[in-house]
């Protein structure tokens, strides 16, 4: 392997420890649960997710899985206030 690759390598191992340099804008995801399958979306700072619990209460235990997940990365809403 060339040592430039290395070096690549090198850097991606930090940069893999440092979650706070990425920021996630979109997300597309397939959330196997235990019953069935959904689509998860994250846009804009919005999600959504095709099960049942999402169309009444719009959060669900797929999306909140996805935020412990993701924590810290996940681009803010825009135009919400700061308070969380
Ligand atoms: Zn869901």
């Amino acid at each position: 392997m060339d040592s430039s690759i290395i070096g690549k390598i090198d850097k991606a191992r930090k940069y893999a420890e440092e979650k706070e340099r990425v920021t996630i804008s979109e997300l597309s995801v397939r959330f196997e649960g235990n019953h069935n399958t959904y689509q998860v979306d994250f846009r804009s700072g919005n999600w959504s997710c095709e099960c049942h619990f999402f169309e009444t209460r719009a959060v669900c235990s797929h999306i909140m899985a996805l935020q412990r997940m993701l924590a810290g990365m996940l681009a803010q809403k825009q135009n919400a206030t700061a308070a969380s």
